[in-house]
């Protein structure tokens, strides 16, 4: 989730998403050297580096959302819920805080405490911060885990990578309230800085459009069945290009899904954390890496089946390998549950199909662009884009220069518009996320 609710409606005009930066110091790189706001427009970046979290098999989205449902709020806790000796986590298991780090790290807190007075060993399938809280917890309690992971390293959707020498984060990269946050505990311990970021240090945007989605949200609160509706039904039919934006920021933004998809139950959901946003410095995957450290973790190990019994539970990897223990946790993402890549023997039972139903897999994704100076702002963090042509594209920036002292724009897409644009190549994204870029810098 990108912020809190209670944020953007307290801040007015402040917007925010996620921010999928990681960063060194503010003003700790190079870039002042490289800073002239010419406010010329060059033809292109020098680097880029996009995400795609739709056609990640082992994603296949990037967070989950609330769906208008029968079962509305319920459904993830019915999704938590233990199925004979397969016990569940993940994000989206997460009452109070769903679509965080957080969130999925307490998830698997839980779990394992689920089975703390079991005996016997555990198999935990998917490394990221569920699976990876879960097994550290177990481990350190002394029982024998191995976790099973797809890809070839740890951390799911917290991955950072390097881009022109500089840490970003491709998916998570905010610490979403700093108070009683457990990753400001973990950030600590791994030795890594916060950077707080201020999202009201803004240009662009419209502040009666902000107002428009903020009253939305006041009427979804009191509106009757809000679990069963969509959010969509509050708006009027025809909304202003001013409009547009501020839904992209602050619905897509958010739950990465759009206002026809999402239950108008879904702003009330979790509990804001107070203190404050904050980045972490060099990135999410140090945070991950303490929490790995001396796990027995099995990577490249995609599990194609789970099957579990009164006796155990049983995965095998789609290369034929297979492994037992006494018990499982399952953390893969809704997004891998809906897409049935991983078959459950016995079938999963029909309320977790219904919980299913209603948590569904959004959609947000970022394109990282570097370039060789600075021609906008260099002192705000978030620079708003009300395309004129196309509202509701491209609608929010962050200035990278600002964080990383590099010459660095970071921009985002959510929902529907970030699917259209997963199907487009890499010439086609760029070339669209420059003409933004010229408008709203020239
Ligand atoms: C673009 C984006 C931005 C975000 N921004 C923020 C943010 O700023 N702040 C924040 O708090 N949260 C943010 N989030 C959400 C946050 O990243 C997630 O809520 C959290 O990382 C989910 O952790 P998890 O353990 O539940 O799932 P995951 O991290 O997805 O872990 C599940 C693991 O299961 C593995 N797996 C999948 N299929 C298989 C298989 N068949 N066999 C074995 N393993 C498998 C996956 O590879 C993965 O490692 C963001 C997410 C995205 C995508």
């Amino acid at each position: 989730m990108e912020i809190s609710r209670r944020t953007v409606i307290a801040s007015g005009v402040s917007v925010g998403l996620t921010l999928v930066l990681s960063a060194c110091a503010p003003g700790t790189g190079s870039g002042s050297a490289r800073h002239s706001a010419t406010g010329t427009t060059p033809a292109g970046p020098t680097a880029f580096r996009r995400t795609s979290w739709s056609t990640d098999p082992f994603a296949s989205g990037s967070y989950s959302y609330l769906a208008p449902s029968d079962m509305g709020t319920d459904a993830r806790l019915v999704l938590a819920e233990t199925t004979g000796r397969l016990h569940f986590a993940g994000e989206a298991t997460s009452s109070a805080a769903p679509a965080t780090t957080h969130g999925a790290y307490e998830s698997g807190r839980r779990a394992a405490a689920e089975l703390v007075d079991s005996t016997g060993t555990i198999l935990v399938i998917g490394a990221g911060f569920a699976g990876l809280a879960a097994a550290r917890t177990l481990t350190d309690a002394g029982r024998g885990v191995i976790v099973v992971e797809a890809r070839d390293r740890t951390g799911g959707r917290a991955h950072t990578v390097t881009l022109d020498g500089i840490p970003a984060d491709l998916g998570a990269s905010w610490i979403h309230g700093m108070d009683d946050n457990p990753m400001v505990d973990l950030a600590a311990a791994a030795g890594v800085a916060t950077i707080p970021f201020d999202y009201d240090n803004e240009v662009g945007g419209s502040s009666s459009a902000q107002e428009f989605v903020d009253d939305i949200f006041e009427q979804a609160l009191d509106a009757e069945d809000p679990e069963g509706r969509a959010l969509a039904e509050l708006l009027p039919a025809q909304l202003s290009p001013e409009q547009q934006w501020a839904i992209a920021v602050n619905v897509g933004g958010e739950f990465a899904a759009d206002p026809a998809q999402l239950a108008m139950a879904a702003p009330d959901e979790g509990d804001s954390l107070g203190g404050g946003d904050a980045l972490l410095n060099l990135g999410y995957s140090q945070i991950t890496d303490h929490l790995a450290q001396g796990l027995d973790i099995r990577l490249n190990w995609a599990v194609a089946d789970i099957s579990y019994d009164d006796a155990g539970v049983t995965v095998r990897s789609v290369d034929g390998q297979s492994l037992r223990a006494d018990h499982g946790i399952v953390t893969l993402p809704v997004g891998v549950l809906h897409a049935e890549s991983v078959s459950f023997s016995p079938a999963l039972p029909p309320e977790k199909w219904e919980a299913l139903g209603a948590l569904q897999s959004g959609l947000l994704d970022k394109l990282w662009l570097v370039f060789d100076e600075v021609f906008w702002d260099p002192d705000v963090d978030v620079i708003n884009w009300i395309d004129p042509v196309n509202p509701g594209h491209w609608p929010f920036w962050v200035n990278g220069y600002k964080i990383f002292g590099e010459p660095i724009l970071l921009g985002f897409n959510s929902g529907d518009v970030a699917r259209e644009f997963a199907k487009m190549s890499d010439d086609e994204v760029v070339a669209s996320a420059m003409a933004a870029v010229k408008g709203m810098t020239e």
